[in-house]
């Protein structure tokens, strides 16, 4: 099971911030002004399970209703004397003003296939659920925040006042009572989907098609692909952008693919070593 998010319907009404916050008892991280548009969460934390994004880009909007340009017969603006350097749109026209788009978009963690964060886990506090889906258990985490530099997303985030981890559970809880996660339950567009993966993965893909052949080549899925650097991520997005903009790795992997090797490696070291000292021993008795 996992989530599919749509960021191309995504209206940025932060009802999943909510939801979230509510349904599972997150405090409350700073109502900030981040000078990041909308955004007053800034990215995704121990107190911050989802977090909407907002990208402002001076691109056509596509084939959208702008609803920047000023209708036919509206009176000019009029200067309130507020502190600013000239009169709202006074140096573009409007066509230039309609060359303005916001990108929204709803992150989470991904609970990825082969999950970071899990494998570096000395407690097994975090585990693998039923459902596929990679959860914190609060009463085991002991806080030593091996995941934390583990999770190639930057997802996974320590609370201060308690020191344990926190993030995403996919609402465990909810799921185990045949409900949807609270953030796709409350999302008002549909933006947050939440089902069977490949069913999810289809729908994507006809969406996708369908957003193409309307002309907006940009439109592309992200962490679909079970081949990709992390077997494929549990929560999976179509963007209208490159990640980088959204603030995702483009190319993600698991940070822990060269563990093993690395263990080889040490172990044949450990034994060259080893097989060194008994060597030099031996040779000193004789
Ligand atoms: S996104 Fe990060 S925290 Fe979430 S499952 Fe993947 S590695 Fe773990
Ligand atoms: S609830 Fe849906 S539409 Fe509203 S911000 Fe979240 S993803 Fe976007």
């Amino acid at each position: 099971m996992g989530f599919f998010t749509d960021t191309s319907v995504c209206i940025g009404c932060k009802a999943c911030e909510v939801a979230c916050k509510e349904w599972n008892m997150i405090p409350e991280d700073g109502l900030d002004f981040t000078a990041m548009s909308l955004d007053n969460s800034g990215g995704l934390s121990a107190d911050t399970w989802r977090h909407v994004a907002f990208i402002e880009q001076r691109k056509p909007i596509g084939v959208q209703e702008t609803g920047v340009g000023r209708p036919e017969g509206a009176p000019d603006p009029v200067d309130l004397g507020m502190p600013s350097f000239e009169l709202p749109g006074a140096s573009a026209g409007e066509e230039e003003r309609g060359e303005f788009r916001w990108l929204m978009s709803s992150d989470v963690c991904k609970h990825c296939t082969h999950a970071a964060c899990l494998d570096v886990c000395p407690t097994g506090s975090l585990f693998r659920t039923e459902y596929g889906t990679v959860v914190v258990q609060e009463d085991i985490c002991n806080g030593c925040g091996y995941c934390i530099p583990a999770c190639p997303y930057g997802v996974i985030g320590k609370r201060e006042d308690d020191g344990r981890v926190w993030k995403c559970t996919l609402c465990y809880d909810r799921l185990g009572e045949g409900q949807e996660p609270a953030c796709a339950k409350a999302c008002p567009t549909d933006s947050i989907q939440f089902g069977d993966l490949d069913e999810l993965r289809e729908r994507a893909d006809e969406r996708l098609r369908s957003l193409h052949d309307a002309g907006i080549e940009s439109a592309q899925l992200y962490g679909r692909d079970p081949d990709d650097g992390v077997g494929g991520d549990g929560a999976f997005f179509l963007l209208l952008d490159e990640p980088e903009v959204y603030g995702l790795p483009p190319d993600p992997v698991v940070t822990t693919r060269d563990l093993p090797s690395m263990w080889r490696h040490a172990g044949v070291a450990a034994a060259a070593l080893l097989a060194g000292i008994t060597a030099t021993f031996i040779g000193g008795r004789r």
